[in-house]
Order: structure tokens, then C-alpha cells, then sequence
């Protein structure tokens, strides 16, 4: 299987060629790597489904099959944060960028070597390693809403202009919500009116590349150091 951009079929008039943006063909096994590196610094990993936060003296307790009592809890759940928040607050403004998308197998012969962003038709086609993943648009929508896959469908016919796909692979179809607040920005840092909560979500469409971020600047609050990067934008003071 050779990985070339002769890979694109020759309908595009003109296009940009992005050489110091990075892709990643597993975001999966990333994300196990980080918790992987977490557990080797002498982390613990604890999975549990918290259903609601409340507060103790000067303790925050979570609820959930079994009841932790924590000196300072964050809550970094993307968009299901507000869930968690308004059982002990009022919820940040939030709204939900749905978004799509399916795999694909590969053809016989030349893949992609990066992602493609085709514009006109608002599909994003990226070689993984599940084969291609062609991912949709932006829905505007409550993030429990019933799944609607109008955008995806109209991807899979323009697609089919630009690219060779293989067969769809069984039960790929996947919906996730992106969290974003009102001026796109991710609420990092302590809750101005709960003391010992908090906030590292909102990080619509970019949490992926910038959640590492977001756990430096949060550590660093905590410990009292200077933030490396300005923080007052990210506060979530702005919200109450
Ligand atoms: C279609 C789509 C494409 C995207 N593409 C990109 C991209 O190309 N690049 C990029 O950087 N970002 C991308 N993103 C955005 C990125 O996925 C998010 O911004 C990122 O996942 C946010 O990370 P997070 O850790 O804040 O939240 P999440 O990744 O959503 O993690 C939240 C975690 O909290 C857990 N949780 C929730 N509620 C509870 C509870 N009550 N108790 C216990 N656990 C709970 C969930 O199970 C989950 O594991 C995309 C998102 C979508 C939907």
C-alpha cells in the first residue's frame, strides 16, 4: 500500500499545503499514553460514573458507586461538565458542536499521507488506522438529541469525487459533542464561588491538542506558580 497525495483525485483548482501542522493516525492510544504516564509517575486511575458533587465542611464529596472525599476536585468532563457542575453551582453557558463521522477501508493502491480539509463540501477525509475516518461538519444541537446524519451523508457523496474509498467498515458511524462556551475559549481554573472546585472544559473543537495544555495550567494554579501562559481569558470568573 503506497501513502501518496496522488491519493486525491484531480478535481481541486488550487489548495493549501499545511507542512507544519501535525496529524495523528490513533488518538486512542495517545490518550492511553497520557494515562499510561500518569499511572508510571504514581497516579491512580479510579472509573466511576459521578452522578452528582457536594460539599463537606472543607471537603468536596462525589457521588457516584462508591463516595470519594477529595481536598480539591476538577472537573474536566467535556461536555457532560455541566452535569456535574450544577449539582453543586449554576452551569457555564454551553452549547454543543456535534460532529460525525465513519470509517472507511482503504482502496487497492494509493492512500492519503495526511488529512484533507475539502472546504466547499465541509468534510474533513484523514488516513487512521482504522482506514479513513471522513468526518462532517458542525451540528448545533443538544448533545443527547437524536442523531441526525444529513452532513455526513452529503460528505459520503462528495467524498466519493475527491478520494477512492474502500467498503465502510461495520458499525462505524460515531457522534461526539464538541463543549463550547460563548467566546470559544475552555474555563480553566478555580471556581470563583466554590471553593476547592475546579473547571478544565470547553474545549470544543481543539481539546485534543490542547487538553495537555489545560493540565499544565491547571497544576500550575494549584501549586500557586505562575501560569506559563496568560491565564485571566481562560478564568471562568468570566461566567459568574
Ligand atoms: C467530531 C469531533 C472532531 C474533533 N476533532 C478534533 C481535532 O481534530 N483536534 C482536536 O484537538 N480536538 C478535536 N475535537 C475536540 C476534542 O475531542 C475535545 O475538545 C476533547 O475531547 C476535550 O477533552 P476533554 O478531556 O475536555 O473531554 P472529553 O474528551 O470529552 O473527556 C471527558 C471524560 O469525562 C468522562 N465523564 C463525563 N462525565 C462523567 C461523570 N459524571 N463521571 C465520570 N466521568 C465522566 C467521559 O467519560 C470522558 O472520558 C473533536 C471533537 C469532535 C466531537
Amino acid at each position: 500500500m503506497s501513502r501518496k497525495l496522488g491519493a486525491i483525485q484531480p478535481i481541486y483548482r488550487s489548495g493549501i499545503h499545511i507542512k507544519d501542522a501535525v496529524s495523528v493516525d490513533h488518538p486512542g492510544e495517545i490518550t492511553q499514553s497520557y494515562i499510561d504516564l500518569f499511572v508510571k509517575l504514581g497516579g491512580q486511575v479510579i472509573r466511576d460514573d459521578i452522578k452528582r458533587l457536594s460539599k463537606r465542611n472543607e471537603k468536596v464529596i462525589l457521588h457516584g458507586r462508591h463516595q470519594y472525599i477529595a481536598d480539591e476536585v476538577v472537573i474536566a468532563a467535556g461536555p457532560w461538565s455541566n452535569d456535574l457542575l450544577k449539582t453543586i453551582s449554576s452551569p457555564l453557558p454551553m452549547c454543543f458542536e456535534r460532529g460525525y463521522h465513519k470509517h472507511f477501508a482503504y482502496p487497492q493502491g494509493e492512500i492519503l499521507t495526511r488529512p484533507i480539509y475539502d472546504v466547499d463540501y465541509a468534510f474533513v477525509l484523514s488516513p487512521m488506522t482504522q482506514g479513513y475516518r471522513l468526518t462532517s461538519g458542525s451540528e448545533l444541537n443538544d448533545k443527547d438529541a437524536e442523531i441526525n446524519t444529513v452532513q455526513l451523508e452529503k460528505a459520503i457523496k462528495s467524498v466519493q469525487n475527491s478520494a477512492v474509498l474502500g467498503e465502510p467498515t461495520n458499525n462505524s458511524l460515531w457522534k461526539g459533542n464538541r463543549p463550547t462556551l460563548p467566546d470559544s475559549l475552555p474555563a480553566i481554573g478555580p471556581h470563583p464561588k466554590c471553593k476547592h472546585v475546579w473547571l478544565a472544559f470547553g474545549h470544543q473543537h481543539v481539546g485534543f491538542s490542547t487538553g495537555p495544555t489545560t493540565g499544565r495550567l491547571i497544576a500550575e494554579l494549584m501549586l500557586d506558580q505562575v501560569p506559563f501562559i496568560a491565564i485571566t481569558p481562560f478564568l471562568p470568573k468570566r461566567f459568574f
